[in-house]
């Protein structure tokens, strides 16, 4: 999501005569958008802003921002610990950006003394309206867009209804125009992104014979000329009503690969947490989408050591774990959020017993994807072919269930879907051949 409202950001600049350079030091302004998830997030943020600041020190008229999450959470209060910030800007206010860079580059072109620090953190009405153009590279294949943004759901241990404010959505028509400019540009795969995306719409839209706002911005994406796989993230494991599970039957461009996030397999902390179900609702949920779905891939985000999550609580979150088979988690040591209920509960758990927690998963989720990926050595699996890998020796792509393939290809199949031989694997990626055309899998 930040990244999504990053490249939002540069467009917006870029529209203004501003240019993106790729290396810091070459910059005149330099933004950062930040996280609140975790104090750690924030920790890295302080530390890098405070390492620019004595290059502004050094060079007063380089203009340094700190936008996102963390500028909506810390506000003008930032300034304790970062007074050389020049821009202090929240999460619905990134459209601002440009004129407040355009008014602060003018004041120091005329010599009118620029004055204290811009802090802009106040909700505005529609901001999830702003994050809609695209940076697209030469040839990208696949792109996020944001449909939706804030949060009602107040988890307890949660600060993002605090940094993202309330649930907003943005017009199903405008959704679909981006997507089809998107696909014109020739993207062929698209991300949805919101804090809880299957909540889309719900204020806005009626349920259409039982069909949740949701599902039918999926079903009008799905009807796009040239997009060949959408994808979602992150829902809530509330939202997976009947019609959003059937979809994966009937929409064949929906990826079967679906993020649930669980945080705990223990229906005490579940509860404690603030999370609307239970361990049993949530395995029947995967047990509906794998009757939809077989090859259906999940993945989560689980917290260990939530305040007072006892040995017997972990032990229910590692037996689910173990249940569901994850591809992919993406597990967190509890960490405490200032302003959130979940802060000020008692029994808060010692980190080395955190840390143990989050090694055990850690472990089984390694060996899931080792053997996972080897189950997929000598199929045929369809990629849709971005581009070169990082190192640039092959291209890579990934599978419908997300799976990264590295192969030997050409630039002429770039954008197309193509079946590749996976001939070897390792915890995380596969490694093929193309199938020429004509060859039976
Ligand atoms: S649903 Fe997600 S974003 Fe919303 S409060 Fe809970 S964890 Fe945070």
């Amino acid at each position: 999501m930040n990244e999504r409202d990053s490249e939002a950001v540069a467009a917006m600049l870029r529209a203004r005569g501003y240019r993106i350079v790729h290396d810091e030091d070459e910059c005149d302004i330099l933004l950062l958008n930040t996280c609140s998830i975790r104090d750690l997030a924030e920790q890295k943020a302080i530390g890098k802003a405070g390492h620019l600041a004595a290059r502004k020190r050094r060079q007063p008229e380089f203009v340094l921002g700190l936008l996102g999450c963390m500028a909506q959470n810390r506000g003008a209060a930032l300034l304790d610990q970062l007074p050389d910030l020049d821009l202090i800007v929240g999460t619905q206010k990134f459209h601002r950006v440009p004129g407040y860079l355009d008014n602060l580059r003018a004041a120091r072109a005329a010599g009118v003394p620029v004055g204290a620090t811009i802090v802009d953190v106040a909700e505005e009405a529609d901001s999830q309206n702003s994050i809609r153009d695209h940076v697209l590279a030469d040839r990208q294949v696949t792109a996020f867009v944001s449909i939706q943004q804030g949060c009602n759901m107040d988890c307890t241990f949660c600060i993002v209804p605090k940094t993202r404010g309330d649930e907003r959505s943005r017009p199903m028509d405008d959704i679909v125009a981006e997507c089809r400019t998107l696909a014109q540009n020739g993207v062929r795969e698209i991300t949805l992104l919101g804090q809880i995306v299957t909540s889309y719409g719900r204020r806005d839209y009626a349920h259409a014979g039982g069909t949740t706002p949701f599902v039918q911005l999926l079903e009008r994406l799905h009807e796009i000329d040239g997009l060949a796989r959408l994808r979602f993230t992150s829902p809530h494991p509330r939202g997976f009503k009947q019609d959003l599970i059937a979809a994966y039957g009937r929409l064949p461009k929906l990826c079967p690969c679906v993020h649930l996030p669980l945080q705990s397999g223990s229906n005490r902390i579940l509860r404690a947490m603030n999370r609307p179900y239970s361990r049993e609702r949530y395995l029947e949920l995967v047990a509906a989408l794998r009757a939809v779905r077989p090859d259906m891939t999940f993945s989560t985000d689980i917290i260990v050591g939530f305040p007072d999550e006892s040995e017997d609580d972990f032990a229910q979150t590692r037996e689910l774990f173990a249940a569901v088979n994850y591809d992919m988690a993406y597990i967190f040591k509890y960490s405490v959020r200032s302003g959130t209920p979940a802060a000020t509960l008692p029994g808060q758990v010692p980190e080395g017993i955190k840390e143990e927690r989050n090694q055990v998963l850690l472990r089984m989720l390694e060996a899931n994807s080792r053997r996972r990926n080897h189950a997929l050595v000598g199929t045929v699996q369809e990629v849709l072919v971005e581009g070169p890998d990082r190192k640039g020796l092959r291209y890579m792509g990934r599978t419908p269930g997300n799976r990264t393939v590295h192969f030997a290809a050409e630039p002429r199949l770039i954008g197309e879907l193509a079946p590749v031989h996976i001939a070897r694997a390792t915890t995380a990626a596969l490694y093929g051949d193309l199938v020429p055309a004509g060859v039976e899998s």
